[in-house]
C-alpha cells in the first residue's frame, strides 16, 4: 500500500508532479521501492557560473542540471534561461521528461536544466559566454550517451550551437550529438523547429475525431507566442483550418473574433518584440484569454497557469497542453468533471523530444532525413502514443493525464525491474 506523501516543497509544479505520480502508482499498485526511486531524481548538479559582462563587471549566475531517471536510456530534456527558475521546477520538469519519453516509447530517460538569468536583458556576447560556461561546468555530466539537452524556454538553436561547439572543444573532436535543437548547418534535424506544435496539432486532430468534431473553422486561443505557440498558430491554420482568435506573450494578450493571419502577426512580433499592439486587435487580460469560448485552448507558455481558481470558468472543449505542467491536479479534476478533453503535456508537446530523438539518430548515423520523412515518422509516433493513452484511459476509466502516467510509469518500472534496481 502506497502512503500519501506530504508535499516536499512549496513549489506548485513540483507538488503537481509528485501528486500525479502518486495517483498513477496507486492505480497500478506500483512496488513501493520503485515508487520511492521514481519520486526523486537519480542525480542533480548545482553550478555557479562567473560571466564577464560587456561593461567589464563579472556577474555570478546559478544553474542546475537534474537527471531524473535513465532506466530506459540516456537522460533527455531542455535547458531553460529564466529569471524565476528554481531547482524544484527543474526537478518536476525532469520527471515529466522521463514520463514523456516513456509515453512516446523512445529509448531515453528524463532530464532538465536551467540557469537563473534574464536573457532579454543580456547582449548576444553575454549569452554566448553564459552558455559556454554552463557546458564547461557540466561537461563530464553530459554527453550523447549520458544526457542530451535541448532548447526550452528562452533558449534557441543558436545557444544549442554554442554549446555543441564548446563541448566539441572540450572533447577534442566534433561531438554535436551532445545536444539537440541545433541549427541545420550544425547537425540539426529538418522539422525540429515546428515539431512540438506539429505533434500537438496531430493530437488535436485525433482528439477532435474522438469527440466527433470537425476542427475546420473552429476557434482557438494560444497563451504564449514563442516557439511552441507561434508554430501552433501556423499549423492550426494550415493543417486544421482553424481560426486563432486570441494570442498572448509576456507583454500582453490580443483578441480578434475574425482570427489572426500567421505571417502578419509573426512580422509584427519580429518588428516590435511582442504580439501586443497588432493592428485590428483588442487588448484583453490573460484571464480573459484562458476563459474564452473556444474549441481549443493551447497553453504554450509557463507551468501552473490553469488552477482551481480559473478552471471553473474555462470554456474550451479541448485543452492542448503545449506547455509543460500548465494544469494543476485540482484543476484537472474540475475540468474532467466538466467534460473538457485535456491532451496532457506528456503527450501533446512530445513532438519536440521525438524529433530531438530523430536528430540524435541522424547525428549518430551521420545521415540526414528529408523534412517530409521526419514529419511522417513524427505523425506515426504521435498517433501510436495517442491511441495508447486513449485506450488506457478507457481500460482504467481515468482521465487522459492519468492514463499517460500509467503508460509511462509502467514502462519505466519495467525497465528498472529488468535492470535489477528493485
Ligand atoms: P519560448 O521561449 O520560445 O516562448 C515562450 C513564450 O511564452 C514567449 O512568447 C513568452 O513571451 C511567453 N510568455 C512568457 N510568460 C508569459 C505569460 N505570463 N503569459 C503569456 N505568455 C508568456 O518557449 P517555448 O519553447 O515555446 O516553450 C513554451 C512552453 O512549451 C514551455 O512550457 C516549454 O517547456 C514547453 N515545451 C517546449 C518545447 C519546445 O520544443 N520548444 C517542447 C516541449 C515543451
Amino acid at each position: 500500500m502506497l502512503m500519501k506523501q506530504s508535499p516536499l516543497s512549496e513549489n506548485i509544479s513540483y507538488n503537481t508532479s509528485q501528486t500525479q505520480l502518486e495517483e498513477a502508482a496507486a492505480i497500478i499498485k506500483l512496488d513501493p521501492a520503485a515508487f520511492e526511486l521514481l519520486r526523486h531524481p537519480l542525480r542533480e548538479l548545482h553550478i555557479t557560473i562567473a560571466v564577464k559582462m560587456d561593461n567589464g563587471s563579472t556577474k555570478i549566475f546559478q544553474g542546475f542540471r537534474v537527471q531524473h531517471n535513465d532506466a530506459r536510456g540516456p537522460n533527455k530534456g531542455g535547458i531553460r534561461f529564466h529569471p524565476d527558475e528554481t531547482i524544484d521546477t527543474i526537478r518536476a520538469l525532469a520527471s515529466w521528461m522521463t514520463w514523456k519519453t516513456a509515453v512516446m516509447d523512445l529509448p531515453l530517460g528524463g532530464g532538465k536544466g536551467g540557469i537563473i538569468c534574464n536573457p532579454k536583458a543580456m547582449s548576444t556576447g553575454e549569452l554566448e559566454r553564459l552558455s559556454r560556461a554552463y557546458i564547461r561546468q557540466l561537461g563530464s555530466f553530459l554527453g550523447p550517451e549520458k544526457d542530451i539537452p535541448a532548447p526550452d524556454v528562452y533558449t534557441t538553436p543558436q545557444i544549442m550551437g554554442w554549446i555543441a561547439d564548446e563541448y566539441s572543444i572540450m572533447q577534442g573532436k566534433n561531438s554535436f550529438g551532445v545536444i539537440t535543437g541545433k541549427p541545420l548547418a550544425l547537425g540539426g534535424s529538418a522539422g525540429r523547429g515546428d515539431a512540438t506544435a506539429r505533434g500537438g496539432i496531430y493530437c488535436v486532430r485525433d482528439a477532435a475525431e474522438t469527440l466527433g468534431l470537425n476542427p475546420a473553422g473552429e476557434r482557438a486561443a494560444i497563451q504564449g507566442y514563442g516557439n511552441a505557440g507561434s508554430f501552433a498558430h501556423k499549423l492550426a491554420l494550415e493543417l486544421l483550418g482553424m481560426k486563432v482568435i486570441a494570442v498572448s506573450d509576456s507583454k500582453g494578450c490580443i483578441y480578434n473574433p475574425d482570427g489572426f493571419l500567421y505571417d502578419a502577426l509573426m512580422e509584427h512580433k519580429k518588428t516590435t518584440g511582442s504580439v501586443s499592439g497588432f493592428p485590428e486587435s483588442a487588448a484583453i487580460s490573460d484571464k480573459e484569454l484562458l476563459e474564452l469560448d473556444v474549441t481549443v485552448l493551447f497553453p504554450a507558455a509557463l507551468d501552473s497557469v490553469i488552477t482551481e481558481t480559473n478552471a471553473p470558468d474555462i470554456r474550451a472543449k479541448i485543452i492542448a497542453e503545449l506547455a509543460n505542467g500548465p494544469t494543476t491536479p485540482e484543476a484537472d479534476s474540475i475540468l474532467y468533471n466538466k467534460g473538457v478533453y485535456i491532451i496532457p503535456d506528456l503527450l501533446c508537446n512530445a513532438g519536440g523530444v521525438t524529433v530531438s530523438y530523430f536528430e540524435m539518430v541522424q547525428n549518430s548515423y551521420g545521415y540526414f532525413w528529408e523534412e517530409e520523412q521526419v514529419q511522417q515518422r513524427l505523425e506515426k509516433k504521435m498517433k501510436t502514443a495517442f491511441m495508447e493513452v486513449q485506450q488506457t484511459s478507457q481500460t482504467y476509466k481515468v482521465h487522459n493525464r492519468l492514463a499517460a502516467y500509467i503508460v509511462a510509469v509502467k514502462r519505466v518500472a519495467e525497465a528498472m525491474k529488468l535492470r535489477g534496481w528493485y
